[in-house]
């Protein structure tokens, strides 16, 4: 069996262990966290916030995104893990008469379901009126998803290593990791997916990936459950449902 060592484990990560198991390869995340940085504070939206407005490339890795969420549920759900946490209510966008247009083809093009709808429609007393429904999109609760992850691919013999990754470097064959704490690990396969931590450890193997946080604010409210239907996007800022109204 094949071995591969993963730095990191957020989302990317988790999933790179997950599609290693489906193939029988074995796998070692190492994260010095518990887990995943911005995939624990992300907001879960499973689409590009302006999908139009994007490449076709960026477009086929996305499109179909809730599909294949539904999928990864089916084989999750039951692991801290709730059918609801998987929020198939749907997203609406501010968007001007100017870009409307450019919206309705796109969504033909994709097959995507789409609606001109007012934002009150949706939220009473919402400021925004202009604007466009996609019935069929979604986002996902990332802290439970995170931690189903970790526990389907501890039952599929992944090794997780709490640790900081120090020293990268390349062999003939693969690269010997170093860690804060002193282990040598000698692995054949590395996976980086380090999130914003990659271009420190890539840069030690020679390869450049300017990378930088930027900063945002996120504010956490209790609401009654159905009180905001949808994802509700303008440009100055967005609403995420959650389906116990946190
Ligand atoms: C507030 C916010 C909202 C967002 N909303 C959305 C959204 O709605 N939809 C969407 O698609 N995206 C969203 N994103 C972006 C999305 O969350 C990220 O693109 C995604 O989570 C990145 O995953 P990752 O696994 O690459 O990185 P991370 O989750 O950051 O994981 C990287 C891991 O690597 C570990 N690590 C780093 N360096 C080392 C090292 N040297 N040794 C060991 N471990 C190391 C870290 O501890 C971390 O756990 C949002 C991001 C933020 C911050």
């Amino acid at each position: 069996m094949r071995e591969v060592v993963i730095v990191g484990g957020g989302i990317v990560g988790l999933l790179g262990a997950f599609e290693l198991t489906k193939r029988e390869i074995s796998a070692t995340v190492i994260d010095e966290s518990e887990g995943g940085l911005a995939s624990w504070a992300g907001g879960g939206i499973l689409s590009p916030l302006y999908a139009w407005r994007y490449s076709d490339a960026m477009n086929r890795l996305t499109f179909d995104a809730m599909a294949r969420y539904r999928e990864l549920f089916s084989e999750l759900v039951g692991r801290c893990l709730e059918w609801s946490d998987l929020h198939q209510g749907g997203l609406w966008v501010h968007v001007d008469t100017k870009e409307m247009n450019t919206v309705k083809d796109w969504a033909g093009k994709w097959g995507v379901l789409s609606e001109t709808l007012s934002g009150s429609v949706l939220l009473p007393s919402f400021p925004f009126s202009e604007g466009v429904f996609f019935p069929d999109l979604g986002n996902v609760r990332n802290p439970r998803l995170l931690k189903a992850l970790r526990s389907y691919l501890t039952s599929k013999g992944v090794s997780f290593i709490k640790d900081k990754v120090v020293s990268l470097l390349p062999k003939q064959k693969g690269a010997a990791l170093e860690t804060q704490n002193g282990l040598v690990l000698n692995a054949e396969n590395v996976i980086v997916c380090a999130g914003v931590g990659s271009s420190k450890l890539l840069s030690m193997l020679g390869v450049s990936l300017p990378m930088f946080p930027v900063k945002g604010e996120m504010l956490l409210y209790y609401l009654t459950p159905g009180r905001v239907p949808s994802v509700m996007l303008t440009q100055s800022g967005y609403l995420i449902p959650r389906a116990d109204g946190a």
